[in-house]
């Protein structure tokens, strides 16, 4: 199993990747997660993308990949992966293209997780008054949904285009989203023959 979510903040992408990895034994691997986890490094790149998480821009193409490209290469070689947040630009997903392609590997599916924005903000809140991300304050919610429909939003069509998009109503309880999701999966792969 090979998948990407793609969402906007809020959406839900966290949990549903890793309850799809632990459904198909795959390892979610989240971006976000990950620069967080290099934010906390000494020196001047952890510097660099803490500041970039902190104001909610994306941080630079080069330092994504830079981080993530080993971790996919070692999750292809065990057998797939989840990815949650990355790509989210149109360089990202041609350099992901060019990586799966020199791997010998082809993506399954990219889910978009969609809901109304009202709903997106309201969940970050909630998520900050229970002491969630220090990116999850009203203005920097809000840049953050702007960046993600300006950058993230076209690869949406990108997607498409491949024939591999399936969008779902993140608007549901979880337990329905996932549902969703593993259904419209089952369909594709009986359309793709698998
Ligand atoms: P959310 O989707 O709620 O914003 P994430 O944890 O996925 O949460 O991302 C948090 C932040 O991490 C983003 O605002 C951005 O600064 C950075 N980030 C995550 N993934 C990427 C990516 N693929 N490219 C650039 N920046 C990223």
């Amino acid at each position: 199993m090979r998948l990407l979510l793609l969402a906007p903040p809020g959406a839900g992408k966290g949990t549903q990747g890793e309850r799809l990895a632990a459904w198909s034994g795959v390892r979610h691997i989240a971006a976000g997660d990950l620069l967080r986890a290099e934010a906390q490094a000494e020196g001047r790149l952890g510097r660099e993308i803490a500041a970039y998480q902190a104001r909610g821009d994306l941080v630079p193409d080069q330092i994504v990949l830079d981080v993530l490209t080993p971790v996919v290469v070692e999750a292809v070689a065990r057998g797939g992966y989840i990815l949650d947040g990355f790509p989210r630009t149109l360089p990202q997903a041609t350099a992901a293209a060019d990586l799966a392609a020199r791997l010998g590997v082809t993506l399954d599916a990219a889910v978009y997780l969609y809901a109304p924005e009202a709903v997106l903000t309201r969940r970050l809140l909630d998520r900050a008054s229970q002491g969630g991300r220090s990116d999850d304050k009203a203005d920097v919610i809000r840049h953050r949904l702007q960046v993600f429909a300006e950058t993230t939003g076209p690869l949406v069509p990108y997607y498409t285009e491949r024939g591999i998009l399936v969008a779902v109503n993140a608007d549901q309880p979880p337990d329905s989203v996932t549902a969703d999701i593993q259904a419209r999966l089952a369909g594709l792969a009986r359309a793709a023959g698998r």
